[in-house]
Formats: C-alpha cells, sequence, structure tokens
C-alpha cells in the first residue's frame, strides 16, 4: 500500500483508484523510498475551496493540496533525512506517514479537457505533484521548480501508461513494445523467437520473450514470461496481450492460453502479429472455449 484512500461521495471513476496508488509508488520510487504512505481524500470544488480558505487563506477552488507531515530543512528532501522518516512511523500501517493529499477529481477532469490530455494523465500528474510536495519539494524558485519538474517526469515516465511521460499508450505502442521484445528472445533451438507486450486493467504493460533451456522442457514462452514480470510488480489483471514473432502468427500455446485465462480481466484480447503481418485480434473465449478458471475451483469446493 502506498496510499490510503478515502472517497466518500464515490467521485472517483473506475480504475482511477488503482491510477492514484501506482502515481505515488512511481514517485516515491522516483525519490528512492520505500516504506512510507500517504492519505489521499478525493473531495468536490466546495470542499477543497473551504479547505484552501482555512489552510492557506485563499478563497479559490484548486486541483490539489498537499499537507506534509515532515517539515523538511530548507533543500532536503525524503531521501536526505532518513531519521526525520524514521519519527513519521506509523505503526499501524508499519509505514512512514508522509502526510495528506486533498485531490478535486471534478477539476482534475476539466483542466484534461482544456489542456487536451487524459484524464487520466492528469490524475496520475496532479498525484504524483502531491506526493513530491510530501517527499519536500517545491516550486517557490526557479530551480526549485526545475527539480521538481524534473522528478515529476521521472514518475511518470516509470508509471509506464504514458508515450514519454504525455500521451496515453496506443494499439500502436503496444504493437511496437511486443516487436520490440523479439530481440530479447533466448531461442537458440528452435530459432522460433516470440516477443509480448501484456496490458494490465490499469494500462500498465510488461513485455515477455521467450527463452529456452538445453532442457527443452523448461521452456518458458513469451506470454508466460510476461504474466510472471507483471504478477511479482503487483499487477492480477489484464485486459490484453500483443504477440509478436518475425513473419506469421504466433497464436498462445494451450499452456499459455490456460495462464492467461486465471488472470483475465473481462474477455481477454488477443492480438497476434509481426512486423511484415497484419496484426489480428481474437478473444480469449474464442482461443479457450469452455475453459476452466479460478471460478470453477470455487464452485466445486462448494459443491
Ligand atoms: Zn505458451
Amino acid at each position: 500500500m502506498t496510499v490510503q484512500l478515502t472517497d466518500e461521495k464515490g467521485l472517483l471513476p473506475d480504475g482511477a483508484g488503482a491510477l492514484i496508488e501506482n502515481a505515488a509508488r512511481a514517485a516515491l520510487e522516483a525519490e528512492g523510498i520505500f516504506g512510507a504512505y500517504a492519505c489521499v481524500t478525493v473531495v468536490n470544488g466546495e470542499e477543497i475551496r473551504a479547505l484552501n480558505k482555512s489552510t492557506r487563506g485563499v478563497d479559490a477552488e484548486t486541483d490539489v493540496l498537499s499537507f506534509p507531515q515532515i517539515r523538511y530543512p530548507a533543500q532536503k528532501t525524503a531521501r536526505d533525512v532518513p531519521q526525520m522518516l524514521k519519527k513519521a512511523y506509523d505503526p499501524d500501517f508499519g509505514l512512514a506517514f508522509l502526510g495528506d493529499i486533498v485531490l478535486n477529481i471534478a477539476r482534475a477532469e476539466k483542466q484534461a479537457d482544456e489542456l487536451g490530455h487524459s484524464a487520466a494523465r492528469e490524475t496520475a500528474y496532479l498525484t504524483a505533484h502531491a506526493m513530491f510536495h510530501l517527499l519536500g519539494y517545491d516550486h517557490m524558485t526557479d530551480e526549485d521548480k526545475r527539480l521538481m519538474r524534473a522528478m515529476e517526469k521521472r514518475a511518470m515516465k516509470a508509471l509506464g501508461l504514458f508515450k514519454n511521460g504525455d500521451r496515453l499508450m496506443t494499439h500502436e505502442d503496444y504493437i511496437r513494445l511486443a516487436e520490440q521484445a523479439l530481440d530479447r528472445s533466448y531461442s537458440p533451438y528452435s530459432h522460433f523467437r516470440v516477443g509480448a507486450c501484456l496490458v494490465s486493467e490499469s494500462g500498465k504493460c510488461f513485455q515477455g520473450a521467450n527463452f529456452e533451456n538445453a532442457s527443452f522442457g523448461a521452456t518458458i514462452c513469451a506470454e508466460r514470461c510476461a504474466v510472471s514480470c507483471a504478477v511479482v510488480q503487483g499487477e492480477r489483471r489484464f485486459t490484453k496481450i500483443y504477440i509478436a514473432c518475425d513473419s506469421g502468427y504466433a497464436w498462445p500455446c494451450g499452456i499459455c492460453r490456460q495462464v492467461l485465462n486465471e488472470f483475465k480481466a473481462g474477455d481477454m484480447e488477443i492480438w497476434a502479429g509481426s512486423p511484415v503481418t497484419e496484426w489480428k485480434m481474437l478473444t480469449l473465449s474464442q482461443l479457450l472455449p469452455e475453459g476452466f478458471g479460478p471460478e470453477d475451483v470455487s464452485r466445486t469446493a462448494e459443491g
């Protein structure tokens, strides 16, 4: 956990909670801080206006407010003050408490419209921005601003949702990532290279490639390689996978269909193609009709 989220009025759209968590974690990782959390409260325009007035004396609606728990010395950020982080340790969560973030989600959506990018991008950016305030960054002077922007850029890039930390990843970006993964394939025995790009429900993507073994049965396919990478990074629900080979199509083998079935979010889209072949899509239910999945195990247990 990186954020303790409160959304009493249910203002957050689907998937935004996971996005806020991921953006906050990306900010912490950019700073090199582990074992810390923040409270994020989602409010409407009126509420943030009242809070802005009572805490900062500014009678205006704003997008986000942050209230750091730690008083950082001048020119220092969280990574410079491990002792202060220790003092902020919260035994209830077993993490250091960095402070509170108050987010006006309607304003984020409106700003995204005005700036011509997605609401998801704006929400992630505001979360990361507020996290960096909790980590001791500010933008009062030009130099401070430059440092903070550089950190925000790093976090947005690490988030992996956006091309160049800016626009949302597209279908073409995922195809390119799958084709790029072909170069990582270790296939000295079959010489059949496969690359994959797996996309999670939160929009994060994970590359994979097949890697073979002198003991042939130890070989792992590109799809299962990508699923392994994603699962150990905390993702368990996937909406799409792109599977590239050098020419023609490499639809997933039986074992991989079964593994994808375990972690599917809805009816997963399976895309296959190559740098010289037109990409095609089939759904997982087409590739694995009447598949056996986690829900069947619990049904059996109940009798
Ligand atoms: Zn396979």
